[in-house]
């Protein structure tokens, strides 16, 4: 399993994963709350901590064709999201870098 410490967040609202609480991202991290995932609402956050990347692959979403990897909890290893890797589409290439988290599978830690 390697090493397994968590960084911890200080922001005034946290979003860590519901599962075990880690710590994932900030709420000032947020770029975007007008996104979709498997389970609902997701929202795009510029940076997440405490995540391992799954293998890229290339999805066709609503927005385009891109290549994205699943995110997973580094604690509880539960899928929380994706990062895009890459968009093909010029207006979607903002994306690129960026991680999309499920409301449904967060929780604000205060
Ligand atoms: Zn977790």
């Amino acid at each position: 399993m390697g090493l397994s410490y968590n960084e911890y967040l200080t922001g005034t609202i946290i979003y860590g994963c519901k599962n075990c609480k880690t710590h994932l991202s900030n709420h000032e991290d947020i770029i975007s709350r007008n996104f979709r995932g498997q389970h609902g609402k997701a929202y795009l956050f510029s940076t997440v901590v405490n995540t391992i990347s799954g293998e890229p692959s290339e999805r066709n979403m609503t927005t385009g064709r891109h290549v994205v990897r699943d995110i997973s909890c580094r604690q509880c290893k539960k899928t929380v999201g994706w990062k895009y890797d890459r968009a093909y589409e010029n207006s979607e290439k903002y994306k690129e870098g960026k991680f999309i988290l499920e409301a449904e599978l967060l929780c604000k830690v205060t």
